[in-house]
């Protein structure tokens, strides 16, 4: 897999990979009784805005880049970062989640104690909410009830006194919260408990009334997944993931009750495979058949392990073909575009991470699949043209040259997966798709329908990872 030449992956790749020890820890099994459960309640209304249709975690960083590539004037590229998947920590880890994005303005902080400690390099003040914060050419401005105070450049801690949970654009986030400024803008960064921001996630990606298995195995892929970015990025970046859809989304608190329960019935519980974290690739309908991880959603050779092989599994049925009309909508799609859309599409994504062969597309005539995975679904597509030779494109990056990007990340939907079948038709391209996401791993609407079938969550984890074993870390 030529692989070296993604522009994403080459800001985001400075280091080398750090050594990180294999010992496996095993304190128990998933088998073994869950936690007990809080008496039953009716789930509490979502706390977070979003009702969005469940969406796939996207490991932006790693996407492949297309083939041919030709050598220069391609940019100084970083090392690839490859690092092996982690043991499964002893302790709880925090986990770094950005919610903000290149801020232009001032901020504004509260929490419930009504104090902070703010902590800048060796500096310490306590200062009463609100706090309003600004990024200046020479520093912090931080504003707090009564007093003001400037701060050097570099990372501002916000540590409210008492609880760890904080009130910030309209919402409310546990955790301790850091600033960084960026010469576009400041980033927001709150630092939390893995088993506290989990709750969240599992608010923003599931339905509310989703059956209790399909959230508890969701909890456990979602804490595999998150330790794995944890241990990838630490000490390179600023934060480990993000609230959007490019990792996994996430609400901040939530009074989800049925959210908090399958977090809390799940406890410290990992999916490993080998002695390491198996990175629990999720995406919210496979369309019948799954996505192989290496080459759709990473090129990380380590993260091409048996269970995220999707697509060497069989066809699924009883998976996401139900009958609810979210799934549906999903399973079987069409999208129509014309010809020349798809070459301004290709065109403009070659220009924008530097790949000559796309940037000088001429108009297809047609799209086929060149390569498929064992189950079918495609890993390849082959564009012919009147005149010049085929191209070929990998089918995850096929999709995000036609979308824009990534869904979260500026991509439209109107690809909805990587897997279809296209026609030539007078009115342009007709897509016939399957799914909705990239199709690795677990599939939400599989899960949902596996458990409305009478099986429990560890039985969905083994179905769409098979060969993972599910351990208690802490
Ligand atoms: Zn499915």
């Amino acid at each position: 897999m030529a692989g070296h030449r993604s522009l994403v992956a080459s800001m985001r790749s400075i280091l080398v990979a750090a050594g990180v020890s294999v010992v496996l820890v095993v304190v128990a099994s998933c088998s073994s009784p869950p936690a007990p459960e809080p008496s039953p309640t009716k789930p509490a209304p979502p706390a977070s805005v979003d009702r969005q249709p469940p969406t796939a975690p996207v490991e932006v960083a790693e996407a492949p880049s297309p083939e041919p590539v030709a050598p220069a004037p391609a940019p100084a590229f970083a090392p690839r970062f490859d690092p092996p998947r982690p043991a499964p920590p002893k302790v709880e880890p925090t986990v770094r989640v950005r919610v903000g994005t290149r801020l232009r303005k001032p901020q504004s902080f509260t929490c419930p104690s009504g104090e902070f400690t703010v902590l800048s390099g060796a500096e310490r003040w306590t200062a009463a909410a609100p706090l309003r914060v600004a990024a200046t050419v020479t520093g912090w401005q931080v504003t707090a009830k009564g007093s003001a105070r400037s701060f050097a450049v570099g990372p501002l801690e916000l540590r409210p006194i008492g609880k760890a949970s904080i009130e910030w654009d309209g919402a409310g986030w546990p955790g301790v919260v850091t600033l960084v400024a960026l010469p576009d803008g400041l980033d927001v960064v709150m630092e939390v408990g893995v088993e506290e921001y989990l709750p969240g996630v599992l608010a923003k990606e599931l339905y509310p009334q989703w059956d209790e298995d399909a959230f508890r195995a969701q909890a456990v892929a979602a804490r595999s997944w998150v330790l794995v970015e944890e241990s990838r990025w630490e000490g390179r970046r600023h934060y480990d993931v993000t609230s959007g859809e490019s990792s996994q989304a996430w609400a901040g608190h939530t009074r989800n009750a049925r959210a908090r329960e399958a977090v809390a019935a799940t406890r410290g519980m990992v999916l490993v495979f080998e002695g390491g974290v198996v990175p629990a690739f999720y995406s919210s309908s496979c369309g019948g058949r799954g996505a192989n991880a290496l080459g759709s959603v990473t090129l990380n050779p380590n993260h091409d392990i048996v269970p995220v092989r999707s697509g060497d599994q069989p066809a699924r049925t009883g998976c996401c073909e139900s009958s609810s009309f979210k799934a549906s909508a999903h399973y079987r799609w069409t999208a129509t575009l014309p010809a020349a859309t798809v070459q301004q599409a290709i065109r403009g994504f070659g220009q924008r991470n530097g790949f000559p062969t796309w940037a000088g597309i001429d108009v297809p005539i047609a799209i086929e699949a060149s390569q498929t995975a064992s189950n079918g679904r495609p890993l390849e597509y082959r564009l012919r043209f009147k005149e010049r030779n085929p191209v070929m494109i990998p089918a995850s990056r096929l999709r995000e040259a036609i979308n824009g990007g990534i869904p979260g990340e500026g991509g439209s939907r109107t690809l909805k997966s990587d897997d279809f079948t296209v026609a030539s038709t007078p009115k342009g391209f007709v897509f016939t798709g399957r799914g909705f996401g990239h199709g690795v791993g677990m599939c939400q609407h599989g899960a949902q329908a596996t458990a409305k079938a009478g099986k429990t969550w560890q039985q969905i984890l083994e179905r769409y990872y098979p060969g993972a074993r599910c351990v208690r870390a802490w």
